[in-house]
């Protein structure tokens, strides 16, 4: 059987995906959900999507009665996300959502009960969870050939153009360079050292407190201990330019990926040398294997469900409560 998907939302990222979707064997894109038609029209005619499977977001509960559609994918403003998931959840069709999953760690857990109750997956667009040079770095740290892990570094950012945009509106994106690109830094140090952080500390800078209003993170630098004794300490900006790069410290080895989450190709080395896995468009594989997870329940090596996506959360909400009361977060209760 094929994944049946249609996407919600045609910006730049909704695109992108349905692009990569023209190479899968397991995942077809038959519908939109839009609320401009003239988009829905060009999408049409690009993907050969037939009316019945084309909404937009007043009638998308209808969805509900479509046995032609499988599975929706959000490719919305952040803030949009928890009442989108809830709603598609509502109409019974599994959900798969961009990161940030959501805006904090309580509608996270909202969603992940809603799509619980009406018993469909929840699935949340990590694309770096099937790339394969990480996922080699993550065979390597397993098998223990970096020895014990120690450090992590992790710098996502870059500088961030037109001040108009949804990114630099709080309401819409929940944030600012945190839950665009920072969160690429914190998902990455959690599976790169392969561990959950228990504490948590941050501190912000702001240079320019006009585009960047209250509530809109430029910079942050956060730093996070693991249990088994590893430190990570990590950069998110929308204001720095050629930041993508992740190093893996153990005690009999190292790794280290730039660019390391960047639409590819990805480069890697470890101190046993370059890494030559091909690349491959992340979002076609990406969705292949979505495919398999929702019609085959296939299991991937790195989770991509809501309760992975509400930890990322959960460490957002520490990294904002670190940076605001300027005291080191524990998260061990
Ligand atoms: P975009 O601005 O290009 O597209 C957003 C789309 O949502 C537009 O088509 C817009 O018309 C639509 N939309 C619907 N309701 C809206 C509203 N009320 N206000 C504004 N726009 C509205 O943004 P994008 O880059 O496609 O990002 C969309 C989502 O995808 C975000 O959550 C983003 O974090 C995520 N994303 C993920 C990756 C990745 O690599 N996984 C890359 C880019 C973006």
């Amino acid at each position: 059987p094929v994944l049946r998907v249609a996407i919600m939302g045609l910006g730049g990222y909704g695109n992108r995906v349905a692009e990569a979707m023209r190479d899968c064997v397991k995942a077809k894109l038959v519908g939109v959900i839009s609320g401009t038609p003239s988009k829905i029209k060009d999408w049409q005619s690009r993907f050969s999507i037939p009316e019945k499977n084309c909404y937009n977001y007043e009638n998308f509960d209808r969805i509900k009665d479509n046995k032609d559609i499988d599975v929706v994918y959000i490719t919305t403003p952040n803030g949009l996300h928890h009442d989108q998931v809830i709603r598609v959840a509502a109409a019974g069709k599994h959900v798969i959502c961009e990161k940030p999953m959501a805006i904090n760690a309580k509608e996270g857990q909202e969603m992940i009960d809603a799509c619980k109750k009406a018993n469909v997956q929840l699935l949340v667009g990590y694309r770096m969870h099937f790339e394969p040079k990480t996922l080699e770095i993550i065979r390597m740290r397993n098998s223990g050939e970096f020895g014990k892990i120690m450090f992590f570094q992790g710098q996502c950012g870059f500088k961030i153009g037109d001040p108009t945009q949804w990114r630099l509106n709080k309401q819409l994106a929940g944030g600012g360079a945190m839950m665009d690109i920072g969160i690429y830094a914190i998902n990455g140090a959690r599976y790169m050292v392969g561990e959950e952080p228990i504490w948590v500390t941050a501190q912000e800078t702001k240079t320019d407190p006009v585009k960047f209003k209250e509530g809109v993170d430029e910079t942050i630098q956060f730093q996070f201990g693991f249990p088994g004794g590893a430190v990570a300490s990590c950069l998110s900006t929308y204001n720095m330019n050629n930041l993508d790069r992740f190093f893996l410290d153990g005690e009999k080895g190292f790794a280290e990926l730039q660019p390391s989450t960047g639409y590819g190709p990805i480069k890697g080395r470890t101190n046993k040398g370059e890494l030559t896995h091909p690349h491959v468009t992340h979002q076609t594989v990406q969705m292949e294997e979505m495919a398999g997870i929702l019609l085959e329940g296939k299991q991937p090596s790195i989770p991509v469900n809501g309760e992975e996506a509400l930890k990322d959360l959960k460490l957002i909400d520490a990294i904002y409560k670190a940076v605001k009361t300027g005291q080191k977060v524990d998260l061990k209760g």
